[in-house]
């Protein structure tokens, strides 16, 4: 059931400027543990605005957000690593290091936290596994297709298991194939529990979606 209590995030009141230029305008939202949430409008609408609040990409101009009880304003330096480990993150652009291979872009993630080397080799590669790319994971990132580069920092981005997941116009580089594949991986990761942030301007995604559709137009909340 949908209480208060379930929010998981909790946006109040928020905007955000670039300098004088207004980029999101007193936008509050409740999202629920679980959601499956599209974020939609045109180019410029302010929806990557909007996600890179949530990742501490850009600090918050007015207003409060709240993530699983953390308050964004309040985290200090010390403690962002908290927020961000229940973050799971993916890009348009992929965002892999070029000189690093599959195996160690998505390592990357869990030696950061310390952890053995055994259980970092078993976990990335269970992982590769369930984007189908455990034969890629000596290969550097240049030589894969766009789509292999997208499951790739798709499994990086769930490696560490975070309760949510933020999709920032993942599929918009991708043809239809691709773009369908991490759809599928991002849908199997809801059912798992996650919770999914997804920005994007592809109406043939949000055709005929069960799930919640937030439409953003010049900053503003469209209701
Ligand atoms: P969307 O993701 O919907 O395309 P964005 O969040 O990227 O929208 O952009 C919202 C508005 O903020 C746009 O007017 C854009 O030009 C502006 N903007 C985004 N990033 C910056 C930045 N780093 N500096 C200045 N203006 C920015």
């Amino acid at each position: 059931m949908k209480t208060a209590d379930s929010a998981l995030i909790r946006i109040f009141n928020v905007s955000k400027h670039y300098g004088s230029k207004p980029a999101l305008t007193q936008i509050t939202l409740e999202i629920f543990k679980n959601e499956f949430v599209f974020f939609t409008g045109p180019s410029g609408a302010g929806k990557s605005t909007l996600l890179k609040l949530l990742y501490l990409g850009e600090s918050i101009t007015e207003g409060q957000v709240l993530i699983d009880g953390m308050n964004l304003a309040r985290i200090s330096k010390s403690r962002a690593h908290i927020l961000r480990r229940k973050l799971g993150i993916i890009f348009q652009d992929y965002k892999l290091i070029p000189g690093k291979t599959v195996f160690q872009n998505i390592a990357l993630v869990l030696e950061a936290r310390g952890l053995a080397p055994r259980f970092i080799q078993k976990k990335v590669h269970s992982v590769l596994r369930t984007v189908g790319m455990e034969d890629r994971s000596r290969a550097f990132p240049l030589g894969l297709s766009g789509g292999e580069q997208q499951k790739v920092a798709f499994a990086r981005a769930v490696v560490g298991e975070p309760k949510i997941i933020l999709a920032d116009e993942p599929t918009g580089s991708l043809d239809a194939d691709a773009a369908e594949t991490i759809f599928d991986l991002l849908t199997t990761f809801h059912k798992r529990g996650a919770t999914i942030l997804f920005a994007t301007h592809d109406t043939d995604l949000i055709h005929n979606t069960k799930h919640r559709i937030i439409h953003l137009k010049q900053g503003r909340l469209q209701v």
